[in-house]
């Protein structure tokens, strides 16, 4: 060892928030409020998956088609997820359900995992902090993150939440099928072999389903408040 005097200081490490929770729990909503508030980046993981799964559909391959579906994920592209159209694609309900087959597959979470870590440990913009929000960012992505919460609600409360939103663009829709959807999407997400969508031991646990967003809101800032100002 030498005692050469450090001339550069450290770098900080990134501050991270982790969001998980199951679809239409408001988890998205939240963890774009507290990275306002902290003037921290903000990544939505579900895009990802919901991008791999629009470019197997895009190329015209079987959603169940494994290699189709790492070969989309390998080439992610994250510059497109805000691009309007492909944007508007993504959020669409079969684009989610389909998002939830390809995430079950190990080697895409794989191909995707270190886009993560990197946008939660070097976040663009030089911001000092990252709020990524998932299924499994308290457990797997980024297990030492300063902060976790694992939002939830009811399923009917949720998929009354998806309805009106998704209503806007599909008069069709009828609650039955939003509400099928939602309980298929969590059983997948809950019961897969890999990075199941499960709360962290260390995350705090937040049921949005009686509460206005600006109660949730409250409630999540003074549980991550706890952790980073205790
Ligand atoms: O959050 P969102 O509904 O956009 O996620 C779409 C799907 O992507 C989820 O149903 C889940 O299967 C998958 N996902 C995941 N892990 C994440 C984020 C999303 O498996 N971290």
């Amino acid at each position: 060892m030498t005692d050469t005097p450090l001339t550069e200081p450290l770098p900080r490490a990134a501050c991270i928030i982790a969001v998980d929770g199951p679809a239409a729990s408001g988890k998205g909503t939240l963890a774009r409020r507290l990275a306002a508030h902290y003037d921290f980046a903000y990544l939505d993981t579900g895009a990802l998956y919901r991008a791999v799964a629009l470019g197997v559909m895009d190329a015209g391959d079987q959603i169940e088609d494994e290699s189709a579906a790492v070969r989309a994920a390998e080439n992610l592209n994250m510059a497109r997820l805000e691009e309007g159209d492909f944007a508007a694609r993504l959020r669409t309900a079969d684009t989610g359900l389909a998002a939830s087959v390809v995430a079950a597959m190990a080697p895409v979470r794989a191909a995707i995992l270190a886009a993560q870590r990197q946008f939660a440990t070097m976040p663009p913009d030089n911001k000092a902090g990252a709020v990524l929000d998932g299924r499994d960012i308290g457990t797997v992505v980024c297990p030492d993150a300063a902060a976790k919460l694992f939002i939830t609600a009811r399923a009917e409360i949720r998929a009354q939440r998806r309805f009106t939103e998704l209503r806007e663009n599909d008069g069709s829709l009828s609650f039955e099928t939003v509400l099928a959807d939602i309980q298929a999407r969590d059983g997948r997400d809950a019961n897969r072999a890999t990075a199941p969508m499960k709360q962290a031991d260390d995350a705090a646990l937040l049921d949005t389903s009686d509460l206005s967003i600006e109660e949730a809101f409250a409630a999540a800032l003074a549980r991550v408040e706890a952790k980073l100002n205790p």
